[in-house]
């Protein structure tokens, strides 16, 4: 079921993690962002659309993750972007003869027989100065950072006063880093500063993951994020939610501590005996 969050800005909510499709109304049809996850939620979403008189015209991942970059043939064959990072990421993987074999080790065993690979990571790379995605449509403007996935990508529609965050910004999931790049922590807490660079016109932020926050909850969020991933840089316990006790997912503390594990890690290999 699509839900209207703003004027022409509307989100499809996926049972596994609470996972947001937006649709951004345009000229002459939609923007979908970060499709969907299983079949049935698929095709169900090309039915409304068909219903509602707007085809798909062009579609943008977030990020490289394998629930961010899925398809469905019902969608049509548009052009789906991506930043050049987040294309040349997918490309690597899918330049591995065993690419499915990759990916299917981290599918949630409930879904995967439901998730479907054959278009998976077709993703067009962005030139890396594009400022927005080139559709006829409002303007989303590409807020590129590198936080939780290489060439991840928050979108934000001025026009809309909407903010759509990637897997940054949710109130289930805290942040999960890059923990391949050189600085983790510092690029997180600089895409953090880049959201609130912004925060002033949004007035509604549609988390990857989780649900959508009105304007009030842009900053609680971003503040949120930014005390857990300080906590998880001076080995302090976070006053989070998210990975306490009360979880709403019983497996975030156990990536909690995986990253906290990370980090330490690292840190004994950069410091000089
Ligand atoms: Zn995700």
């Amino acid at each position: 079921m699509l839900k209207e969050v703003a004027e022409g800005v509307l989100v499809h909510e996926s049972e596994f993690i609470q996972s947001n499709s937006v649709v951004v109304q345009g000229t002459d049809g939609v923007l979908l962002i970060d499709p969907g996850i299983t079949v049935d939620e698929m095709t169900g979403l090309a039915n409304d659309l068909h219903e509602w008189g707007q085809p798909v015209v062009a579609g943008f991942s977030t990020h490289p993750d394998w629930d961010h970059v899925l398809w469905h043939a019902n969608f049509g064959d548009v052009p789906r972007y991506g930043t050049a990072r987040c294309a040349a990421s997918i490309q690597d993987l899918l330049s591995n003869a065993d690419w499915k074999a990759r990916i299917a080790v981290g599918l949630p065993p409930e879904y995967a027989e439901q998730i479907p690979m054959d278009l998976l990571g077709l993703i067009t790379g962005l030139p890396a100065e594009a400022a927005q995605i080139p559709w006829d449509g409002p303007k989303v403007r590409i807020i590129e950072h590198q936080a939780h996935a290489p060439g991840h990508a928050a979108l934000l529609i001025e026009e809309r006063r909407v903010l759509v965050a990637g897997d940054m910004l949710s109130d289930i999931l805290m942040p999960f880093l890059d923990l391949e790049a050189v600085d983790p922590v510092e690029d997180y807490l600089a895409a953090l500063r880049l959201f609130e660079s912004v925060a002033d016109g949004v007035d509604a932020v549609i988390p990857g993951h989780g649900s959508v926050g009105g304007a009030e909850q842009v900053r609680v969020r971003i503040k949120q994020d930014r005390a857990y991933v300080q906590d998880l840089r001076d080995g302090g316990v976070p006053d989070d939610p998210r990975v306490g006790p009360s979880a709403t997912l019983d497996w975030l503390p156990d990536v909690h501590r995986w990253q906290l594990q990370q980090l330490a890690q690292r840190e004994q290999h950069e410091t000089p005996e």
